[in-house]
């Protein structure tokens, strides 16, 4: 199913998709500093957020610009944050993973655009404690789109089923997960979960399929937990203090992509065999 398998060496297709991460990672960076502040991610083109010199294509290059220029801006000195060069990293690797992971050439492309979303609104809920509708209410509409067009990747066979799917990962982890909210805020008496992060796992839903969503949550839950209870042991944080927790279930939508399917086949198989 690898048309590329045949006459390109994978050493050669991962560094291109390892070096396509970093370029998307440069664009991803724009989204981030961007979008919460509700301006264009395509105009006007970069400049420095201190002296606003446009920046030239030779103080773009992803990574390398920031290392050579040792963090600092090239025409005021003002230091670059190096969350810049960090982000192209993350994506650069995060790609190369679902590449490794899915090399079906019908699927891992549409998963990059699903780790690119997801990246974006794991650093904006980290610093803002919102996740853009753009992200969230466009990974919905998109999703459906690419489900019905591209059915592989959500796993269906027909057009319609990969509609329906779609559907059922909207419906199924968006709405579901919209209970939980409900119910955790009454418990609670304070919002366990925000409208943000059920708006993301109905677009994890709508690209990946019902199993997705509660998927992310579970996994999210449990790297959540293991994260708040390390910085409760070394004092980081008091017990009330609000942790976004869009970034985790990013990563769990993130490893559904890398090996959730195997996981949960995995898990029936086993819970199944054992039932007396
Ligand atoms: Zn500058």
């Amino acid at each position: 199913m690898n048309p590329y398998d045949d006459f390109l060496p994978p050493l050669f297709v991962g560094s291109v998709v390892f070096l396509t991460g970093l370029i998307v990672g440069s664009f991803l960076n724009v989204c981030i500093y961007r979008l919460p502040r509700e301006r264009s991610v395509v105009f006007p083109p970069s400049a420095c957020p201190n002296c606003d010199h446009p920046l030239s294509w030779f103080d773009n290059i992803p990574v390398v610009s920031w290392l050579w220029l040792r963090g600092r801006c090239r025409y005021c000195s003002a230091p670059i944050s190096s969350l810049y060069p960090l982000v192209e990293m993350i994506t650069g690797i995060f790609f190369f993973a679902v590449w490794w992971q899915n090399p079906d050439i019908r699927v891992f492309p549409f998963f990059f655009l699903v780790t690119a979303g997801l990246i974006v609104a794991t650093f904006i809920d980290f610093f803002h404690y919102i996740i853009p509708d753009e992200i969230t209410l466009g990974g919905v509409a998109v999703g459906l789109i690419v489900a019905f067009c591209f059915p592989e990747v959500i796993r269906a066979e027909t057009h319609l089923s990969g509609l329906l799917r779609s559907v059922a990962g909207i419906v199924l982890g968006g709405g579901g997960l919209f209970l939980v909210a409900i119910a955790g805020t009454a418990l609670f008496k304070k919002e366990a979960m925000g409208m943000g992060d059920v708006k993301l796992l109905a677009a994890v839903g709508a690209f990946l399929g019902p199993a997705a969503p509660l998927f992310a949550l579970v996994v999210g839950s449990v790297v959540g937990s293991i994260v708040g209870l390390i910085l409760l042991l070394f004092r980081k944080a008091r017990r009330d203090t609000a942790i976004p927790f869009g970034p985790y279930l990013a990563l769990g939508a993130y490893l559904y992509m890398l090996c959730g399917p195997a996981i949960i086949q995995a898990y029936l198989a086993y819970t199944l065999s054992s039932t007396p």
